[in-house]
């Protein structure tokens, strides 16, 4: 869960990587930072927070040159430290190495503990850092020659956008599990996580990074290295149902339509009698539309979203119960009282922060209360970089179907099928990955990391 955004060749790299950042904040809201590069030297700001909160425009504007990379945080691996934000940088044999990466690497700390008995040592708990010290250990004349050899040693997930000696790079898994594409504007290419971020500074989008693909951005223009070939893909499918954005092209596809089409499917394959459908907003909002048109029933948004709460607003502990939940949401009694109404949410995980909600609708006078889901339940934790809680946390991996509807206080839940879900995506099914839904996980997970990842031992 992190988002990245890098450019090459444009006077201003940073406000363009800014504007990047601000537009994949929904990526990660933990910790920010932009590294850019004049031919002379590094610049660097970053710290914790959105990215509102860490720069501001005498930051911007310290940050010169044409070339410029950014990430915007949300920890999987690696603690929330100021230590680990990214991009993270390295000043080595008098060049540097920069990297900002979104994924898990699953062998990191392997390869870690391998590099420290040769006397490495490491300043984060981060698994990016890792492919800094294999480049550094490896590194030929020309950058390129070296990043093959690294990245085909690297197991899990990973896309990256790196900066060596003046080279923009991006990078991406062989079975391209993380979005990353690359667009132009003028003469200038970007490489970012999600298209949302071209739309905002009006780039072009040309392509995505291919799976096993490494692109270098120099002078010389964009060339490209396969990593040795994979006959697979694996897209993470939680990008299309919840993660990314939804005005976003990822994996070459749109999230807004795919969203409303696991709607659709999920109406087709759960009805209820009803008088309306709603989302939780924002979360819910495109299933829930592709939901009421398939089954002909109104949509309405009967509850509001307060768009100004932070992350870190004080919670005044005499109304702590729910509270923080409704300072989020806030029913419309009127729309509410007496009716039968389903709600489309994305995902439960927890199913917290749902039985607060429902038992909201429930005081305003709801006389009914569906949930429907359009994805299939969660079953097992993510060891692809993206934070779910642990196995036992995760509600749909300890307590059936009926123990949830019971547990939120639901008249009845009902989940997509996993055959729905891969029939409403936008590519065919066996390009995914789906493996908290199927356990079917598309690498190995080495022993000692799923141990980590299960007991969040990070
Ligand atoms: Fe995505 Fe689930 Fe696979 Fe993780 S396990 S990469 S969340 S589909």
């Amino acid at each position: 869960m992190c988002g990245l955004f890098g450019v090459y060749g444009s006077k201003d790299a940073a406000s363009l990587t800014y504007l990047g950042l601000y537009a994949l904040q929904h990526r990660g809201e933990e910790s920010t930072g932009i590294i850019s590069y004049d031919k002379k030297r590094i610049m660097q700001h970053q710290g914790m927070g959105l990215v509102n909160d860490v720069f501001d425009s005498s930051a911007i504007k310290r940050l010169k040159g044409n070339i410029a990379l950014g990430h915007v945080r949300y920890s999987t691996t690696g603690s929330s430290s100021a230590s680990n934000i990214q991009p993270f940088l390295v000043k080595h044999r008098g060049g540097h190495i920069a990297i900002a990466h979104n994924g898990n690497i699953t062998n990191a700390f392997f390869l870690r503990c391998q590099m420290e008995q040769t006397g490495s040592i490491f300043q984060s708990t981060m698994d990016s850092e890792v492919i800094i010290h294999m480049l550094a250990k490896l590194r030929n004349k020309k950058t390129a020659d070296s990043l093959p050899e690294v990245l085909s040693q690297l197991e899990g997930s990973f896309s990256a956008v790196m900066m060596i000696d003046g080279v923009l790079v991006g990078a991406r898994d062989r079975l391209g599990m993380r979005p990353l594409c690359i667009g132009k504007l003028d003469g200038s290419y970007i490489l970012s996580s999600e298209t949302c971020a071209l739309d905002l500074i009006r780039a072009k989008y040309i392509r995505d990074v291919a799976p096993g693909e490494i692109v270098c951005i120099d002078k010389n223009g964009l060339s490209t290295i396969k990593l040795e070939k994979e006959t697979r893909s694996a897209h993470c499918i939680f990008e299309f149902i919840y993660f990314a954005r939804p005005d976003s092209d990822i994996f070459t596809k749109n999230v807004y339509l795919t969203r409303k089409r696991l709607g659709a499917q999920l109406a087709k394959e759960a009805p209820a009698k009803a008088d309306m459908v709603m989302p939780f907003p924002d979360s819910g909002n495109y299933a829930a539309l592709g939901f009421a048109e398939e089954s002909g029933l109104p949509f309405e948004t009967a509850m509001i979203r307060n768009h100004y709460v932070g992350r870190t607003f004080i919670e005044p502990s005499q109304y702590a119960r729910d509270f923080r939940v409704r300072i989020k949401l806030n029913p419309i009694k009127d729309v509410l009282k007496g009716k039968r109404v389903i709600i489309v949410e994305d995902s439960i995980v927890r199913g917290t922060t749902s039985r607060s909600r429902v038992k909201t609708l429930r005081e305003v006078g709801a006389k009914e209360v569906h949930m429907r889901i359009s994805c299939p339940p969660i079953i097992s934790p993510c060891y692809y970089g993206i934070d779910f809680p642990t196995k036992k946390e995760l509600i749909a991996s300890n307590r059936t179907i009926n123990q949830i509807r019971d547990f939120i206080g639901l008249d009845s839940l009902k989940y997509i099928s996993l055959e729905g879900m891969l029939e409403a995506m936008p590519l065919p099914r066996s390009e995914f990955c789906a493996a908290c839904f199927n356990l079917k996980y598309p690498t190995d997970i080495p022993k000692g990391f799923r141990k980590n990842i299960l007991e969040k031992g990070k």
